[in-house]
């Protein structure tokens, strides 16, 4: 059985003294332990958060990392610098990334092999835009992130991604995708991994939707056979509704 897994992408939101007292509301709430809690949260706020967050089963993830080590790459952040933080998880190729920092299928898979083998676990984010949509593109697109993104990575690698299947035009938007497209593209996602790898792969990577998904939505994705938590923008940044979509997913 896959766990599922509620991550929160706090995006461009809350300084460290937010984070903490959001932690503190979190400590308070009765979580599932089925369930798997992430916080992605700016770089800023990561250390008070891990120093929060230590030991109570609630993980904490960055929102991009730098495929090198260190060097001269003037802004970045680099796997090491995160693992010494204390951080687990790692958002890898959101479309805002992609769209308005120049990321590509090819960055985007040296950043999951960077930190793959530095020992954090990647949420790699994949979806069509709504004119991809429109001109029936969706599979076609999403095969071919997944793929670019996962290329040379062994089973075992593969096995620990977490991919977030994000449709561009619900994002932000109030419009999620109706829980049986998702669940469509998901399935699709899933088969394309099992081309890739096996089906053994495909039954145990984690599959995440993203877009608009809130707690009066989350029950409808979670319901679905190959959607396996939700990726949450704007509904992770109150505390009250963070815990209620983790305790949804269970
Ligand atoms: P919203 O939940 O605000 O639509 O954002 C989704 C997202 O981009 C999460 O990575």
């Amino acid at each position: 059985m896959r766990k599922p897994v509620i991550a929160g992408n706090w995006k461009m939101h809350k300084t460290a003294e937010e984070a903490v007292s959001f932690a503190a509301e979190l400590k308070q709430a009765d979580l599932p332990g089925e369930v798997e809690a992430v916080i992605c949260a700016p770089f800023l706020a990561l250390p008070a958060l891990v120093e929060e967050l230590t030991g109570t089963g609630i993980g904490v993830g960055a929102q991009n990392v730098h495929f090198e080590q260190q060097g001269a790459f003037t802004g970045e952040v680099s796997v090491p610098m995160l693992k010494a933080a204390g951080v687990t998880y790692v958002i890898i190729g959101h479309s805002e990334r992609r769209a308005y920092f120049a990321e590509t299928d090819e960055t985007v898979n040296k950043k999951v092999k960077a930190a793959l083998n530095g020992g954090l676990i990647p949420i790699v984010c994949v979806g069509e835009t709504l004119e991809e949509r429109e001109n029936d593109q969706t599979k076609e697109v999403v095969r071919k992130q997944v793929k670019a993104a996962s290329a040379g990575l062994s089973s075992d690698e593969m096995k620990k991604t977490i991919i977030a299947y994000e449709p561009v035009w619900a994002i932000g938007t109030g419009k999620a995708s109706t829980a049986e497209d998702a669940e469509e593209v998901c399935s699709f996602i899933r088969k394309t991994v099992a081309d890739q790898f096996d089906q053994q792969v495909a039954n145990e990577v984690r599959i995440q939707y993203g877009g608009s998904v809130k707690p009066e939505n989350i029950d409808s994705f979670i319901k679905q056979p190959n959607i396996d938590g939700a990726l949450v923008g704007g509904a992770s940044l109150n505390a009250g509704s963070f815990i209620q979509l983790v305790q949804a997913a269970k």
